[in-house]
């Protein structure tokens, strides 16, 4: 008995996709899904090659797909994260997806017919949600990972992953016998300015003193927020001379301009401290650390406004007031 009164209305009103073809790919049947998202018609298709009917498909790769449903008589599948589509269809959503072709999920099933003749039919499900779905779940996780390494009012990187590339840095500069610096500056009188201006007005501050010392940072540099005013800077392939010019720039790019906040024009000042790597070992980094932070004291000692690099086991003072 035949089961046309059956299949008919359901392939017909199937929100998925029904395709067969012939051993040599020529085109038996088209489901109405398909007919009205490609805009093409059975009537006018029918013994056609797919691939000319759908020139877009990947011939060869359905070629060799087809061609081990055959043989293996066994079905196939292909999943949207493995080829987002077979057939270059308009997805069905508003504008939602940087896509604008239906992702889809295909089965490939042997069929023959009583006379024994051999067919592939070619299931196509609309996976575009899916897609979509994880689309958002990939940017949402990029910005959640960025949101994790940026200090939320200076926009320079977090104190955690600031000191996680310090210690990568000294270990591939180890590796390398490579030079590497360390910058620590501190606000001058920052209470005294919170005082002053209230704490918007030191916010501010540190908002505009930050991106100025970036401005004159390389991308290949690592500028983080140590602490509530201290900030620490790695200066990759740069030994104490350098590292001494950089932080001069960068004490001199802060004095010699007046932050704005409101009627006011607020002026401030950093004191840095500047170390060169050189010891090895597993900790090297806190020792850095500490050899920056001890010229760091030093620059405050000597009256703020400066520069001092440490250096064997001593500080030297490289440059007075800027
Ligand atoms: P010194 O020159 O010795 O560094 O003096 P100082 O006043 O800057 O030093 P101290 O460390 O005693 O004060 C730091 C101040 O920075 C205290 C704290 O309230 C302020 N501070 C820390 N984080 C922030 C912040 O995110 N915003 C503002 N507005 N102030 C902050
Ligand atoms: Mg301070
Ligand atoms: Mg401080």
């Amino acid at each position: 008995m035949s089961n046309d009164w059956l299949t008919g209305p359901i392939l017909e009103q199937l929100n998925s996709g029904v395709l067969v073809v012939d051993e040599d790919f020529q085109l038996v049947y088209l489901n109405s899904f398909l007919q009205r998202h490609s805009s093409v018609q059975l009537t006018e298709v029918k013994g056609k090659s797919l691939f000319q009917v759908f020139a877009d498909v990947p011939e060869a790769w359905l070629r060799r797909k087809f061609a081990s449903v055959l043989e293996l008589q066994s079905p196939s599948f292909s999943s949207w994260e493995q080829r987002q589509y077979v057939i270059k269809l308009p997805h069905l959503r508003p504008v939602t997806s940087s896509s604008q072709y239906m992702a889809q999920n295909c089965t490939m099933l042997p069929l023959h017919d009583p006379t024994g003749r051999r067919y592939v039919c070619m299931l196509i499900e609309d996976a575009t949600d899916a897609f979509v779905y994880q689309q958002h779940l990939q940017t949402t996780l990029q910005k959640l990972e960025q949101s994790n390494r940026v200090d939320g009012l200076t926009q320079v990187l977090n104190r955690r992953y600031w000191e996680e590339q310090l210690k990568l840095e000294v270990q591939r500069a180890q590796r390398y016998r490579q030079p590497l610096s360390l910058l620590l500056f501190d606000l001058d009188k920052f209470k005294q300015l919170n005082d002053q201006y209230g704490h918007l007005g030191g916010d501010s501050v540190l908002i505009e003193l930050t991106a100025r010392v970036r401005a004159l940072l390389r991308d290949t540099d690592w500028f983080g927020r140590y602490g509530g005013e201290e900030f620490g800077i790695v200066l990759t392939n740069t030994a104490l001379a350098g590292a001494v010019e950089v932080a001069e720039r960068i004490c001199l790019a802060v004095s010699s301009k007046a932050v704005t906040f409101h009627e006011h024009s607020i002026q401030s000042s950093i004191s840095v401290g500047v170390a060169q790597l050189d010891t090895t070992g597993d900790r090297a980094h806190e020792v850095l650390i500490g050899q920056a932070d001890m010229a760091l004291y030093n620059a405050k000692k000597e009256g703020r406004n400066r520069v001092i690099s440490y250096s064997a086991g001593e500080t030297a003072f490289m440059v007075k007031t800027v």
